[in-house]
């Protein structure tokens, strides 16, 4: 796969603009269409926090910043961290749009700010050439069951 961005996996824990993490994203027609006229200025006043927390990304949703863990994206595949960065950036604008980021009445597979960035990012991954195996693999993630996982790919606009 040919992506026109570069991550840059070797930093230390810390807070970072978000350009000296993930570069390039600018240029990606999803993220324009995401932000529109605001791409840059947005991408530009944008954080990204390394921990060494558990799992991957996140947005932290008192901040407006993105944590990354930083095993993750030091080892992290490239696709896959490529998606999730598109994954939170449709948080973000969910954020600065003023919605509830984890509104709790709803299950994770269900949630409506997830099933937005599931559904974005399920299209970027077909566009980047990944087959749906490669997709339905990318969502399986550990914290949620079997039975999630095929609603989250349904949800997600995935055929099963
Ligand atoms: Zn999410």
């Amino acid at each position: 796969m040919e992506l026109s961005i570069k991550i840059n996996r070797e930093l230390p824990e810390g807070t970072f603009k978000f350009k000296q993490v993930f570069s390039g994203f600018e240029q990606v027609e999803i993220v324009r269409k995401i932000f529109g006229d605001n791409t840059e200025k947005v991408l530009d006043n944008l954080y990204v926090i390394i921990e060494e927390s558990r799992g991957y990304l996140y947005v932290d949703d008192t901040l407006g910043a993105i944590v990354v863990n930083k095993d993750y994206l030091k080892k992290g595949k490239d696709e896959y961290l490529y998606l999730d960065v598109i994954h939170e950036l449709v948080h973000i604008k969910q954020f600065m749009d003023g919605k509830e980021l984890f509104d709790t009445n709803y299950s994770y597979v269900d949630r409506p700010t997830e099933i937005e960035a599931y559904r974005i990012t399920v299209q970027e991954a077909k566009r980047i050439g990944l087959s749906e195996k490669q997709i339905a693999d990318y969502l399986k993630v550990e914290w949620i069951s079997e039975e999630d996982w095929k609603k989250l790919m349904k949800n997600s606009g995935l055929k099963s």
